[in-house]
């Protein structure tokens, strides 16, 4: 490969999503940091990468809107020209509360942003990195949750259900794309020490669950991140179709 491979990572700019950039920038992609709304924090994964030596850019866009979706790989494309990797990492839950407390218009946000989003951005990035459309192939990982398997029951079962839709999603996707060069896999993060847990209005929840998880301590974005980086890898070539747990156990 001539020039360096390029990554676009969806909600880039905090937890998981930011550890992957920086671990990515690392390993030698180009990287583009997409955020919803907090500019600063997406500018402060690009400044990084960019002291450390690497190359990264910025890029606003709500994985849920397809004219942001558009836009989104818009700016890839001008910027860089090329696809070779996507990280399906932006992710929402909502507030603790039982499905038959659950409004539609909670479920439609939640299922737009978790699942359409993850499916519209891997489509337009199979359009740029199959072999089928002339590309040279490629790397897509979802982020997916152990939440796939539990069913989060009275805390977020929408979020659960919207998680075990990305890990049918990779199931399909990896085996229609196989032949074109590109690999889809799947983590399953268990409880993560990010702000993701106050979003859904329980700031301890990652602490205050630690002793329900077999090593008894929430993980770090980092450990997730380098599960992604082995997956994004010439290591991991023979690899596709498969949905890992990071979950310490759980
Ligand atoms: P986080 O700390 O809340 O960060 C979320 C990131 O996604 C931010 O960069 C945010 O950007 C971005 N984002 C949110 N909505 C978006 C949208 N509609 N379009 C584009 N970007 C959007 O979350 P996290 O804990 O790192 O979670 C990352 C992924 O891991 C999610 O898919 C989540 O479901 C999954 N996961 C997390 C855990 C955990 O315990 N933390 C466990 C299992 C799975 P702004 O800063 O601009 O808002």
């Amino acid at each position: 490969m001539s020039a360096s491979p390029v990554l676009l990572v969806t909600g880039g700019s905090r937890g998981i999503g930011a550890a992957i950039c920086l671990g990515a920038a690392k390993a030698g992609w180009r990287v583009a940091v997409n955020y919803a709304s907090n500019r600063d924090a997406a500018d402060a994964v690009v400044g990084a990468i960019e002291r450390a030596g690497g190359t990264a850019i910025a890029v606003q866009g709500d994985v849920g809107s397809e004219a942001d979706v558009q836009a989104i790989f818009a700016a890839v494309d001008s910027a860089f020209g090329r696809l070779d990797g996507l990280v399906n990492n932006a992710g929402i839950v909502g507030q603790t509360a039982r499905v038959d407390e659950m409004s539609p218009e909670r479920l439609e946000r939640m299922f737009r942003i978790n699942v359409t989003g993850s499916i519209r951005c891997a489509a337009e990035a199979v359009r740029r990195m199959s072999t089928r459309y002339g590309h040279q192939g490629g790397v897509i990982v979802n982020i997916s949750s152990v939440a796939a398997t539990l069913g989060s029951p009275a805390q977020y079962v929408d979020y659960a259900a919207s998680k075990g839709a990305i890990d049918t999603f990779t199931t399909g996707l990896s085996r229609e794309v196989a032949t074109e060069g590109i690999r889809v896999n799947a983590i399953r993060p268990g409880i993560i020490d990010t702000e993701i847990h106050a979003s859904g209005g329980l700031p301890d929840r990652a602490r205050d669950l630690a002793f329900t998880i077999p090593v008894q301590r929430p993980g770090t974005a980092e450990e997730v991140a380098d599960a992604v980086l082995y997956l994004l890898s010439d290591k991991a070539t023979y690899v596709t179709g498969a949905i890992l747990n990071v979950s310490g156990g759980r």
